[in-house]
């Protein structure tokens, strides 16, 4: 079987899943651990999926279902190709420094498609893309809160009415989490863009799906993100409807989340003005209504600097949980309807 592309995976035996360590290229990363990359290649020909956790190197749910999806796929029950990734954003994960990769403190998830003639992050990102993403028939980046942030689990992909951005939307539904959320322009001014977006341009229909964080490996959150790609998989029909039972966790917890999501179609992130100790008044998942009080930003001294307010109706997707705040900095970002 020749799997289109993938030249740094090698032969790809159908029916076997295999372990391989990829340098990945560029001259940033030369010194570089390889990354861990698991390839599922199904008995019969289909679509192949590319699938990473680890590009925020400190949201630990997705990393370990990247690393879990790899021990419950079973190739003679797939069709098509499942392309793990477990951790890009290796520097990152070893430091355990959330948001940006230490080496350049850039956030690799706002470089998107990546410059292999740019900073390490910038070249980590171009590697990913033009080695991975762009070969694949679509993609799921997995995150979720990083060290300092809770968040409800949710999916995004780029609205549109083209038939990639539609692709998206449908595996976004698929994937089985309480809230989908499309939007149509980057949430926050960068470089480039975010994975999700980056892979649509070049015409990968792709999700980027959210679920744990603070710091820690919530059991219920790795389950939702392998259920989740399973799910998607069977969408694209790389699995029997009714198989893949023992990939998919069943759990009351896992089960539970298998409603009809709640669409948003905006993004609304909410910063502080002032450096300082942040007071929220509220938590993730909470639904707020525009004007109402958020929380405050105090100073060492106890003295309160201002007052929060929410600037738009929506849910409170993510949460800065960790009082510590600077100027500018990120509180937490609501979906709205
Ligand atoms: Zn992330």
């Amino acid at each position: 079987m020749s799997i289109r592309g993938f030249p740094l995976l090698g032969k790809l035996e159908p029916g076997t899943s295999q372990r391989h360590l990829v340098k990945l290229p560029g001259n940033a990363l030369a010194g570089d651990e390889p990354r861990a990359v698991i390839t599922v290649t199904g008995a019969k020909s289909g679509p192949t999926l590319f699938v990473n956790g680890g590009l925020h190197g400190a949201e630990y749910p997705a990393i370990e279902a990247v690393i879990r999806l790899g021990k419950v796929l079973d190739p003679a029950t797939i069709s098509g190709t499942v392309i793990l990734m477990p951790v890009l954003n290796l520097p990152a994960f070893r430091n355990r420094t959330p948001f940006v990769c230490p080496i350049d403190s850039v956030n690799p998830n706002r470089v998107f498609p990546g410059d292999s003639n740019g900073s390490y992050s910038e070249q980590m990102v171009h590697a990913l893309m033009h080695e991975f993403i762009s070969h694949a028939d679509a993609y799921i980046d997995l995150h979720g809160g990083d060290i300092p942030e809770d968040l409800v689990p949710f999916v995004i992909s780029r609205a549109g009415d083209g038939a990639v951005d539609q692709k998206s939307k449908e595996m976004a539904m698929a994937f089985g989490l309480p809230y989908v959320l499309t939007v149509s322009k980057p949430v926050q001014v960068a470089k480039g863009l975010s994975s999700y977006a980056g892979a649509a341009e070049n015409g990968v229909p792709a999700i980027l799906a959210e679920g744990g964080g603070v710091g820690q490996l919530q059991e219920d959150a790795v389950e939702m993100l392998v259920n989740g790609v399973v799910r998607v998989m069977k969408q694209l029909g790389m699995m029997a409807a009714d198989g893949g039972a023992n990939a998919e966790h069943r759990t009351s917890n896992a089960e539970r989340r298998i409603t009809e999501p709640k669409v948003l179609t905006a993004f609304e992130w909410v910063y502080s003005k002032h450096a300082g100790m942040w007071y929220s008044r509220v938590k993730a998942g909470d639904v707020l209504k525009k004007g109402q009080e958020i929380g405050t930003v105090g100073d060492l001294f106890g003295d309160t600097l201002e007052t929060v307010i929410a600037p738009v109706t929506g849910t409170v997707l993510f949460l800065t949980i960790n009082p510590s705040v600077q100027a500018n900095g990120l509180l937490m970002g609501i979906g709205v309807e």
